[in-house]
């Protein structure tokens, strides 16, 4: 019965390593997100992807998501990560991954270049896990957006709210808006 159990295990773990991988994940991610070992991920990964894995840090920075666009689009994916983590009884790696198809479905149908990676989308959960990010309501459209912490949300204006100047009328963040 273990035994059984632990293939079982093992077929989950592969199918999320392949699943991310398809999404277009970068190994840090599949090493926390699943058990298999370097070596079994790797070969996974070639195999999926049908190329080596690139190389080099996860950005470490909060500075990203804190510009105009990625903002947006960070804050779409949170939105839709929380609603999910309220309705539906998931772990953390395939709420991320469910989370993240439904972003891809979302910027799809506006016909939206996606901006937020899976990894980004990934480390993301991260900083508000870790509390490095948090949402804050905009005083304006009521909608919750990504910030630092500590935004006072009494002033908090979003940037769909108010675009930057450059951005021009009616092209707040090519269309996309927040329910
Ligand atoms: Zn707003």
């Amino acid at each position: 019965m273990a035994k059984n159990k632990s293939i079982l295990s093992e077929a989950r773990q592969i199918e999320r390593a392949v699943t991310l991988i398809g999404l277009g994940a970068r190994m840090q991610v599949l090493e926390r997100e699943t058990d298999l070992s370097y070596e079994r991920l790797l070969r996974l990964y070639k195999e999926v992807s049908g190329q080596s894995p690139s190389k080099g840090q996860l950005p470490f920075s909060t500075d990203w998501f804190m510009t105009w666009q990625p903002n947006i689009h960070a804050s779409l994916f949170l939105n839709i990560h929380e609603y999910l983590n309220k309705s539906a009884a998931l772990d953390e790696g395939d709420l991320i991954i469910k989370a993240y198809q439904l972003y891809l479905e979302h910027t799809t149908t506006q016909a939206l270049e996606p901006l937020l990676s899976i990894t980004r989308a990934w480390r993301l959960v991260k900083f508000l896990d870790t509390g490095m990010l948090t949402m804050t309501r905009c005083s304006g459209c009521g909608g919750h957006f990504v910030t630092h912490p500590h935004e006072i949300a009494k002033h908090y204006v979003c940037g769909l709210c108010n675009p930057p100047a450059r951005a021009g009328k009616g092209k707040s963040a090519g269309g996309l808006t927040m329910q």
